[in-house]
């Protein structure tokens, strides 16, 4: 089985993970850019980070056979922090780098105006640069917030067609069918989805199969980088062929970042050192 995750941050997992996930058959990853678990300071520190997802962290994933992409953004939370929102004046120049495959996470957490703003301009960025848009649907008021996401999806230079609406559950599915969207599901260890409501969603909208998209968001909270297999395994005891379990773990996540003209699964060299830096210690 290869399974392709896309959205997990890898920022947050071990070397542990990398290389349960390749065993698991993880060939390929979209890593979108979200919050550090602690508020940030200034726009500087997002362009550390957007380093990382641009250099060292796609070298991580390669020494464990496993290709890297990211996807840039202010995100939701930190959109309302006022120390934060200027990184929106510097994200341009980091959307045209070769392994940025969309502008994200983008979206609404406690849909504030600031988040109005940000998320708008963001869309827009995203049109201007070619990018598809991955868009995170808040967790609390899940309807309302699907609702007022669609409205600016609606106003943007974005069509739906290159929108990616995630954290999708049996509350916000059919709307967000409706809207021509693609359509994500983050799948955790003991809250919001797991794999068999995923499984019983995937047969209610069997219609959308080719825009469904499964992944495992392992991020700080409670998660696990092994949901995408743990999806395909309960796909197959349900009874689905092989053919559709690669559609949505491997085929749509491949078309949908492959709207950006950027997503290359060719893995790099694999003894390439990371500006003169190696992972390799100790002489190991
Ligand atoms: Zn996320």
């Amino acid at each position: 089985m290869r399974l392709f995750d896309p959205h997990i941050h890898m920022t947050s997992r071990t070397t542990d993970d990398y290389v349960a996930m390749h065993a698991a058959g993880v060939r390929a990853v979209v890593e979108p850019a979200f919050w550090l678990g602690q508020p940030r300071t200034s726009p500087d520190s997002f362009h550390d980070y957007f380093d990382s997802l641009l250099g060292w962290e796609p070298f991580r994933a390669a020494q464990h056979g496993i290709v890297h992409h990211c996807t840039l953004a202010l995100n939701p939370k930190e959109a309302n922090d006022p120390r934060c929102a200027p990184v929106l004046d510097t994200l341009p120049r980091y959307l045209l780098k070769d392994s940025v495959v969309a502008v994200g996470e983008i979206g609404y957490d406690a849909m504030t105006p600031a988040e109005d703003a940000a998320l708008a301009a963001q869309l827009d960025l995203a049109a201007q640069h070619g990018l598809p848009a991955l868009v995170h649907t808040p967790h609390r008021d899940k309807a309302a917030g699907l609702a007022r996401t669609l409205d600016l999806v609606r106003e943007s230079a974005l069509p739906p067609e290159r929108v990616l609406l995630d954290h999708l559950n049996e509350t916000t599915v059919a709307a967000a069918a409706d809207s021509g969207c693609w359509l994500g599901f983050s799948i955790y260890p003991h809250t919001k989805m797991d794999e068999r409501r995923m499984v019983t969603l995937l047969a209610e909208y069997a219609s959308c199969q080719d825009r469904i998209l499964v992944n495992s968001a392992a991020d700080w909270g409670r998660s696990d980088p092994l949901k995408t297999r743990r999806v395909g395994d309960a796909m197959l005891a349900a009874g689905h062929h092989e053919d559709e379990v690669d559609q949505v773990l491997w085929r749509n996540p491949v078309a949908f970042y492959g709207l950006s003209g950027r997503l290359d699964l060719r893995l790099p060299a694999p003894d390439s050192s990371h500006e003169g830096n190696s992972v390799l210690r100790g002489g190991d």
